[in-house]
């Protein structure tokens, strides 16, 4: 039976889950839920001064958010912890140990250092491919310090002890750590240990070209819920971020993207971030929920933004479904609907008042309204209102349209006819047009 996969996304937790390290771990997730393997969430917290509980927290909260679970780590099970660095002391000093026995650190100043291989290192990157690394001169490759004077034990000690310890068998990281590889496969091979396999992914950069960094749009993760963004749109953006299907499709549920993951697809160059892409993604993913997944996703930003939603509510989300890129954008999208009356957007108002048949028009069909049977199918009163007076139905859908919403665009006028009910549909009208004579 061959070994089974192993993936872990390690961060340090100095600040917020960022695109970058979501992507990181997104990627060894794919690959492990893809190949019927583990993902283990092991945090390198040996920063004190930097690691705030804050910010392991908005790992865990950023993860679980993004649908990330992993098999072992803060709060799941596994036989390799504990899963923070902080907590793993006796095992990096056992660890050293070996490393004393053999002969391959001596004391420096307090601190110990690691006698390279005075050899070339060659590594081949899954997605790299080979990197060499020359360490034959020891003036440009100098002996690293693995543990320093106060006892303490450096990133590429531990990080390769953990590796080892948690029996990962592929590294999938950021192409920041390409270069340290190297010094890992050094120490690696004086642990008498294998390697894992590596994927360095390719850096993100801002839509200009410069490097991504924390503080950019759309770099925290936690900004993505409360614009109103759909975690599987995120998903979906993020893994196309350095990753590519091998047709031009970019619209994955997160099943699929499971099933056509591969090494092979990531990207040589660097992803480009490009917000108005994330914002049309999302836009596929909300048009892609039936309407009532729809409503209830929305419904937290309604009540967010103050406003109570009626038991018509499922039906004016849904008359909103097709108008919004983010659930955010509900609130101000259905507004209209649940206030007295309506206010004027001043543009519409103005492009109204330039319309001089609209009064009359619009005094009219809310008599034909009147007069209707019942409220099935307000828009024969519509046509038949033009055509009595001698235009065209299109002439009057604007004017009802602004007398109805406020707005010049909106949802389609049926549904708000359907929704607004005759009494209400006809006030608007009604005070439409007093606004508009006394104007
Ligand atoms: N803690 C390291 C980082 O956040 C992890 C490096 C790795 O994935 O090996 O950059």
């Amino acid at each position: 039976m061959p070994t089974p996969v192993r993936t872990r996304f390690a961060p340090s937790p100095t600040g917020y889950l960022h695109v970058g390290g979501a992507r990181t771990a997104l990627f060894s997730w794919l690959f492990a839920r893809k190949n019927g393997g583990q993902f283990i969430l092991r945090v390198e917290d040996t920063d004190e001064a930097r690691n705030t509980e804050e910010a392991r927290n908005a790992i865990f909260s950023g993860l679980r958010w993004l649908g990330l679970d992993w098999d072992e780590g803060h709060e799941a099970d596994g036989d390799c912890g504990p899963y923070f660095q902080s907590e793993r002391q006796d095992i990096y000093t056992r660890w050293f140990q070996k490393l004393q026995d053999t002969g391959r650190v001596y004391e420096d100043d307090g601190a110990w250092r690691f006698r390279f291989e005075r050899k070339p290192i060659t590594m081949h990157d899954l997605v790299c491919g080979e990197v060499t690394i020359d360490y034959t001169d020891a003036s440009n490759t100098p002996d690293m310090v693995v543990r320093r004077s106060d006892g303490s034990f450096v990133f590429h000690f531990v990080n390769v002890v953990d590796d080892l310890e948690m029996k990962m068998t592929h590294v999938i990281r950021g192409e920041d750590h390409l270069m340290n590889t190297p010094k890992h496969l050094q120490l690696i091979e004086a642990l008498g240990e294998t390697p894992p396999a590596y994927a360095h992914i390719p850096l993100i950069m801002n839509a200009d070209g410069s490097k991504m960094s924390k503080r950019d749009k759309g770099a925290a993760v936690h900004e993505y819920p409360e614009r109103g963004f759909l975690p599987a749109a995120v998903v979906n953006f993020i893994a196309l971020l350095g990753w590519s299907p091998k047709d031009d499709s970019e619209l994955f549920p997160l099943s699929e993207l499971i099933d056509r993951f591969s090494l092979e697809g990531i990207n040589r160059s660097p992803s480009r971030f490009d917000w108005d892409k994330s914002m049309w993604l999302n836009q596929q993913h909300l048009l892609k929920l039936t309407p009532q997944a729809f409503a209830e996703a929305a419904l937290p930003y309604v009540r967010s933004a103050g406003l109570d939603p009626t038991d018509q509510f499922p039906a004016i989300a849904a008359s909103v479904q097709e108008k919004v890129q983010l659930l955010a954008e509900v609130p101000e999208a259905i507004r209209f609907y649940l206030r007295e009356g309506v206010e004027f957007d001043p543009a519409a108002l103005e492009k109204l008042a330039g319309n001089e048949s609209a009064p009359t028009l619009l005094a009219s069909l809310a008599t034909s309204f009147r007069a209707l049977p019942d409220w099935s199918s307000p828009k024969d009163a519509i046509a038949a209102t033009a055509t009595a007076a001698g235009a065209k139905p299109g002439q009057l859908m604007f004017p009802l349209r602004v007398a109805l919403s406020g707005k010049t665009g909106g949802p389609d006028l049926d549904a708000i006819l359907t929704i607004l009910g005759r009494d209400e549909s006809i006030r608007r009208i009604e005070q439409t047009v007093s606004t508009l004579q006394n104007a």
